[in-house]
């Protein structure tokens, strides 16, 4: 295949572009770098399956060639960087998916949307199924991502319904892993950061809201069976193992064997989910897939990548 990844130089992208090239196919990636990094995809540089164009896709895409899938990853993906750049979030949601999904329209192209848990806002069902719709406030501070990618599922549905493209929706719950930024300002990043540097961990809030971490390589697993299968509801991918916050904290400090402890902040952005946990079993049941590493495993990957950056 040859695969045309948005957001190729980011977190996931890049990973994703390791994917690709390692099946045999041919990736091209594309990212205006406003939150991805080349760093990212250097190791690929002069591999001839590979190329890189820095490009805005809120603007007309322009590819030469055939295109087999298009992989729509490109959006800022931390709160922070979203609260940094709400338009930018929006049109890239917007703009960008209606021109990715153009590309995929034009070439016979397969789509895969990177859709989030987010779309389930602060959730009132938990676990949260794919069926459940959300609560999310659009003019809230997370509404600008949050919204983004409700209506960017919504385009991909319409384009599904209406021109016949061979859509899927992943819906992907908190990732971690190497290459995410070290002031990206989530809390895997954040708390591996201050752990490294002997500081107290940053708690926002009493530390008792949840989330469920995956790790990067469960993630890549799930997208490319998704990709692969013929299935285009949407599917939630991600680690169902939940903890709180304040829990999770721990974990950190003990793997890095930081005697700082934590830190009380009362950062919480207005809207910050109390609970996340995927009912990943429409990922069972289709995919045949179940998250594989363990947080402990994941966690001393992610501080190995760490200590060289921070
Ligand atoms: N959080 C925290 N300390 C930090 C950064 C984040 O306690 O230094 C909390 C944040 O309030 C949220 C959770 O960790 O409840 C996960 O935040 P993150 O920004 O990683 O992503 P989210 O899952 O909210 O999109």
């Amino acid at each position: 295949m040859r695969v045309l990844i948005t957001g190729g130089s980011g977190f996931l992208g890049s990973h994703l572009c390791d994917r690709f090239i390692a099946e045999g196919h041919t990736v091209i990636a594309m990212d205006n770098l406003i939150t991805g990094n080349t760093r990212n995809i250097a190791h690929l540089a002069g591999n001839p399956n590979f190329s890189f164009v820095r490009h805005d896709i809120t603007n007309y895409i322009y590819i030469s060639g055939p295109i087999d899938a298009v992989l729509h990853f490109a959006s800022p993906a931390s709160p922070i960087d979203y609260l940094k750049l709400p338009i930018q979030t929006l049109k890239v949601g917007s703009l960008g998916t209606h021109n990715a999904l153009g590309v995929a329209l034009a070439k016979g192209a397969r789509f895969l949307l990177a859709s989030t848990s987010e779309i389930y806002g602060d959730p009132l069902e938990h676990p949260q199924k794919e069926t459940y719709s959300g609560n999310v406030d659009p003019i809230g501070p997370r509404g600008v991502y949050d919204e983004a990618k409700r209506f960017a599922e919504a385009l991909t549905m319409a384009y599904h319904n209406v021109h016949n493209v061979d859509t899927r929706i992943v819906r992907i719950f908190n990732t971690y892993g190497p290459r995410m930024r070290l002031a990206d300002g989530r809390v895997v990043p954040n708390f591996i950061a201050q752990a490294l540097r002997g500081e107290p961990l940053t708690v926002y809030g009493d530390g008792s809201q949840t989330r469920s971490f995956q790790y990067v390589s469960d993630l890549v697993e799930g997208l490319y069976r998704l990709l692969m299968s013929d299935f285009t509801q949407p599917v939630n991918i991600g680690n169902p193992v939940e903890m709180s916050i304040l829990e999770f904290a721990q974990a950190v400090n003990e793997i890095t064997g930081n005697q700082a402890g934590i830190v009380i902040k009362d950062e919480r952005i207005k809207g910050d989910p109390q609970t996340r946990q995927p009912d990943i079993t429409r990922a069972r049941t289709i995919l045949g897939w179940e998250p594989q590493v363990h947080l402990k495993e994941g966690l001393i990957k992610t501080i190995e990548y760490f200590r060289d950056v921070v």
